[in-house]
């Protein structure tokens, strides 16, 4: 039987953290038997926001390694860096020309990422995100893509465009659906009511080193309202419940309830078991950072493989749409 299409990718604005591992790696990893796979490294995403080219670079290289350490088979699947297939932007500025500026103005990751403070920040490409997103996935005629809930609505502007474009030129693309992701979102270390990001201090970066995880746990914001409720040990809590070894959870849980807890012998736990989870991902990270050749070689298969693809659609969507 043939499977099912799966499209997914993750920016390159930084070394992936643990928000990424729980929220989109982990998934991929399950997912890989199962689905004809396309997981790529969204460079061309990462543009939107301010960026270093050293760091991008850095972090490229980075999201390739975590996604082979942490168990992704480039023989299963096809790994490519969005970049290397020019047909995602050809397809994407198709894609602008049928997709109203009002809905893009609508989308809640847009108007996050342009208020307040992010102001001066605004650029065309911020508000085209979910355009190439949409084109990401189309150019595979992708059917299931996994997500974070703060995915779910960019999804959504996938299937308007795709029902838009089939609606206008025939029938040519599925309308993919999400597998929404079950994990609560993880929060930053830093400022809980926040969700884990990519900027520095709020998150553990996957490749941390014990010493780091430790320390950054440390500083973690464990401060409960007057109601007794508080956002960062909720997040530590969830964690713990994600990376804890058996009876921790309900351990700490217990504590918790009848207030006898010290957030220190908490935090230590987690650290631990946190740093426990990757150690064995620490050490094939550092092989594969020391083999760039075999890096490369993984993107010029991956690329080769995926613009084969890509190529088709856009040959059928030329014609389609009156392109010679
Ligand atoms: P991004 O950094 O935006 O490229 O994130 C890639 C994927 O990681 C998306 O599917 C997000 O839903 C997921 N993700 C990012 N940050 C978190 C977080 N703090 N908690 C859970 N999932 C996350």
């Amino acid at each position: 039987m043939k499977k099912q299409i799966l499209v997914s990718g993750l920016r390159a604005s930084s070394e992936p953290h643990i928000g990424n591992y729980l929220g989109a790696i982990k998934q991929f990893i399950e997912k890989q038997d199962d689905y004809d796979c396309y997981f790529f490294i969204a460079d061309l995403h990462t543009l939107t926001t301010p960026f270093q080219p050293e760091e991008l670079r850095k972090s490229s290289w980075a999201v390739l390694a975590d996604y082979i350490a942490l168990g992704l088979d480039p023989k299963k699947s096809t790994i490519f860096l969005q970049s290397q297939v020019p047909q995602h932007t050809e397809l994407a500025w198709i894609f602008n020309c049928i997709t109203p500026v009002s809905e893009l103005q609508r989308m809640t990751q847009f108007k996050d990422k342009a208020s307040g403070e992010n102001i001066k920040n605004i650029n065309a490409g911020l508000l085209n995100y979910p355009v190439l997103m949409a084109a990401d996935v189309l150019l595979y005629k992708g059917e299931v893509v996994p997500v974070g809930e703060d995915q779910v609505q960019h999804l959504e502007l996938s299937r308007v465009i795709a029902r838009k474009f089939n609606n206008a030129f025939g029938k040519t693309f599925p309308e993919p659906k999400p597998i929404l992701n079950k994990t609560a979102k993880i929060m930053s270390l830093s400022e809980p009511t926040k969700k884990m990001s990519k900027t520095s201090g709020s998150g553990i970066l996957l490749a941390d080193s014990p010493e780091e995880i430790k320390k950054k746990l440390k500083k973690a914001v464990t401060a409960t309202d007057a109601k007794g409720k508080s956002e960062g040990v909720d997040n530590l809590m969830r964690l713990l419940k994600e990376f804890g070894t058996e009876g921790q959870y309900e351990f700490f849980q217990s504590q918790l309830k009848d207030n006898t807890i010290q957030f220190s012998h908490l935090k230590d736990a987690l650290a631990e078991a946190i740093a426990n989870h990757f150690a064995e991902f620490r050490e094939k990270r550092a092989k594969l950072l020391a083999d760039p050749e075999y890096l490369a070689e993984v993107l010029a298969e991956g690329s080769k493989k995926a613009q084969s693809i890509a190529n088709k659609t856009i040959e059928e969507i030329k014609g389609k749409i009156g392109l010679l």
